[in-house]
């Protein structure tokens, strides 16, 4: 079976050392087996999107020497494809329409809400609508009927992971109430559409994967591998990445290139590869590419000063 790895970034910026650490770490696992490796922008929360970030991203790409295959998908132009998605859940009844705002959902929960964009469905669900909107309510949000019991998988970085959905976040949006689909089923839905046979990304999206498994056995796709990298922090732990606008890339030249690249390279477990051209650095770095050396936690990275 070819091996077929993407790397999906939202068009909300830059690509910068978190994004890069995806982009070279999917490349990586993919390449390495000589399977495919595929682009997709995750351009669905359109008031995120950047303006010119594609052109950015692709062209960053081509200067790291990561180079895709086949076509650019973008997730704005399929929202056909999650209609259908979803139409298939709703006929078997593991959809439902939710009235309940988000200050509700708080309020009853009394939780703080959660800050991660990707993660916006709030605290656990508690189940009002699952039965059917209260009277005189009106439908916001659709939820997918979360089933019972554990959902288990093999991490090939993180190990066995095994996560009750319905205890950690309830039943999820699926659609917003603000009108998008919801990055859970999007993403189902395209790495199913796309035969995508595995998923390398950041540490930070580990707690979706349980809700995108639950997700895929519900519309009868087929689970990927899962490999979550380390999550890139500053010395203090803090997370980087272009949803904090943090640490944009050097500028093009081709000595700051190299030292980028190495050090995203550390990141994934390997080290000492000399800085120079990204096409032999990554050359180099396929032969000794170990997923076993990846490590399992977070990556604490000083940037220095800039040369
Ligand atoms: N679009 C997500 C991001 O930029 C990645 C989603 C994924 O790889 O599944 O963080």
């Amino acid at each position: 079976m070819t091996v077929i790895g993407r790397f999906a970034p939202s068009p909300t910026g830059p690509l910068h050392l978190g994004s890069l650490v995806a982009a070279v770490g999917s490349w990586l696992f993919a390449r390495k087996d000589g399977g495919r490796w595929l682009v997709r922008f995750e351009d669905l929360d359109t008031p995120r999107v950047v303006r010119g970030s594609e052109e950015e991203i692709l062209a960053a790409l081509v200067r790291y020497g990561l180079e895709w295959d086949g076509e650019i998908v973008r997730q704005s132009e399929r929202t056909r494809q999650y209609e259908e998605a979803l139409a298939a859940l709703r006929v078997r009844g593991q959809v439902f329409d939710c009235c309940c705002s988000r200050a509700e959902l708080q309020r009853a929960a009394s939780a703080p809400a959660t800050s991660d964009p990707q993660d916006a469905d709030g605290p656990v669900y508690p189940g009002t609508c699952r039965g059917g909107l209260p009277e005189g309510r009106v439908a916001r949000a659709i939820r997918f009927r979360v089933p019972a019991g554990a959902v288990r998988f093999d991490d090939l970085v993180r190990g066995a992971i095994e996560e009750d959905v319905l205890a950690r976040t309830g039943d999820f949006v699926v659609k917003r109430a603000d009108g998008p689909f919801a990055y859970q089923l999007a993403v189902v839905v395209d790495d199913a559409a796309q035969d995508v046979t595995q998923v390398v990304r950041g540490g930070d999206l580990l707690s979706s994967t349980a809700r995108q498994i639950a997700l895929q056995r519900a519309l009868g796709f087929p689970t990927p591998e899962y490999a979550h990298l380390p999550l890139v922090t500053s010395p203090e732990g803090a997370k980087l990445g272009k949803r904090d606008g943090a640490l944009p890339l050097p500028a093009l030249d081709e000595r700051r290139i190299g030292n980028t690249l190495a050090l995203a390279l550390s990141v994934l477990g390997i080290a000492g590869i000399e800085p120079g051209g990204p096409r032999a650095m990554l050359g180099e770095a396929i032969h000794r590419f170990d997923p076993r050396a990846i490590p399992r936690g977070n990556a604490a990275v000083s940037l220095g000063p800039e040369p």
